[in-house]
């Protein structure tokens, strides 16, 4: 329990985190304690909402463990039946759904179960306070209240949770606390459908399982956001791959050259890297890509665009740059590029700290080479050439 990475929190985030992980444990004990022994028609309900989502969340699993594919994002499908349970079910029978996305997690062991915890903390609060809101005892079924309280739902736990973790990380950015478009509109999506099943599960139980397709396509739904970011990025560093850093870039020259902005291109490229393959190993290698990577991100700017151009060469695209900054943000990399040192494991299984990398770096700035991205690649490429040949760990205007 010492070694717990929950401990690892800033204070404030620590404090946060564990204050909703008990409020909604203890809403959690009121809702057992207070509520009625359910009837049979209430228990029926509730098995055929429990056994639809459960038979298309666990179908999905499996499909997706055949696939091969990566880790997934669940909590569009759970929202989903927990806003049917908040409009069908007593709050004791609403309880034993949160059971669902609890065992989620402890059967896909994440890799940060407290980041879990704290999200279904935070789910089970926005839930009750909207089964609240809409009644407690019995909830209204009417139209208006119905989209009020999804509307409740959905700001009160995108709300919780991105108050938890920008206390956890203060610099995130607001695509990272609050999510992407697509998380907004796979949260409506969610409690419509939930709202439906829930709607039917109270008229007539049994028609609550046409809502098993709608869940399904929901949940592969969901995968998108996940398989997009993975189709964008370049697995060993995380950066932008050259694929999607070209697009981008093309679509921030456009902006510049309509607003008449000047813009630099930098490439980069690590220099005599064969060597550290050669001397210390590949996995050593990779891991100085990936240090390489994570410094020239915080190196440079945040709007300003870098990606991994192939093996060992980056490229980094600098809205608003003059030539002078942007020879200066180039030394600035180069010199902490020179002044890296990146903890690894040889070939021979000792721990190695591998000091000494340098970059070379062309510079190409749409002053004078247009706003053409080919135009500005290729010339920062000859410049690169030009300071491999002066003899490494230079910077070169082309
Ligand atoms: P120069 O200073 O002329 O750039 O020398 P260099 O050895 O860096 O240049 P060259 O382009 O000849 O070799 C690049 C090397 O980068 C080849 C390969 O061993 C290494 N490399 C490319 N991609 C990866 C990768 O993903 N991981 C590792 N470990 N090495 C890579
Ligand atoms: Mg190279
Ligand atoms: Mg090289």
């Amino acid at each position: 329990m010492r070694h717990w990475p929950l401990w690892t929190l800033r204070r404030s985030a620590l404090a946060y985190w564990l204050l909703v992980d008990a409020l909604a444990l203890a809403v959690v004990v009121y809702s057992i304690v207070t509520s009625p022994q359910p009837t049979s028609g209430e228990i029926g309900r509730f098995a055929v909402i429990a056994g639809t989502a459960g038979a298309v969340i666990i179908g999905s699993s499996i499909y997706s463990h055949r696939v091969g594919e990566a880790a997934r994002n669940p909590w569009a499908a759970h929202l989903c039946y927990l806003t049917a349970g908040l409009v069908a079910l007593p709050c004791n029978l609403l309880v034993l759904l949160l059971f669902g996305p609890a065992l989620h997690g402890v059967l896909t062991q994440r890799p940060e179960s407290h980041r879990w915890v704290f999200t279904l903390s935070a789910t089970t609060l926005a839930v009750f306070a909207t089964r609240y809101a809409i009644g407690w005892a019995e909830p209204r079924t009417d139209l208006v209240v119905m989209v009020l309280g999804a509307t409740v739902l959905l700001l009160l736990r995108a709300g919780l949770i991105a108050l938890g973790l920008k206390l956890r990380s203060p610099r995130a950015s607001g695509e990272e606390v609050i999510g992407e478009p697509i998380d907004v509109v796979l949260g409506i999506v969610a409690v419509s459908i939930g709202g439906l099943m829930g709607f039917a599960a109270i008229t007539t139980p049994v028609h609550a399982l046409m809502a098993g397709p709608p869940l399904a396509l929901l949940e592969r739904a969901a995968q998108l956001p996940q398989w997009r970011r993975s189709a964008q990025r370049d697995a060993k560093t995380g950066l932008a791959n050259a694929v999607h850093w070209d697009s981008r870039a093309r679509y921030e020259l456009s902006k510049a050259r309509e607003r008449d902005r000047p813009m630099a291109v930098m490439l980069l490229d690590l220099d005599h890297f064969k060597r550290v393959n050669d001397e210390v190993g590949h996995l050593a290698g990779d891991s100085a890509l990936s240090a390489v990577a994570l410094l020239l991100t915080g190196t440079v700017r945040r709007g300003d665009l870098v990606g991994r151009f192939g093996g060992e060469e980056f490229v980094v695209l600098l809205p608003d740059a003059e030539p002078a900054v942007a020879r200066s943000v180039a030394q600035r990399v180069r010199h902490a590029i020179a002044d890296l040192a990146v903890p690894t494991v040889g070939t021979d299984g000792r721990e190695h700290l591998l000091t000494g990398l340098t970059v070379s770096i062309g510079v190409a700035t749409t002053q004078r080479f247009g706003y053409e991205l080919p135009d500005l690649l290729v010339a920062a490429d000859s410049a690169l050439l030009a300071a491999k040949g002066y003899g490494r760990n230079l910077v070169e205007m082309a």
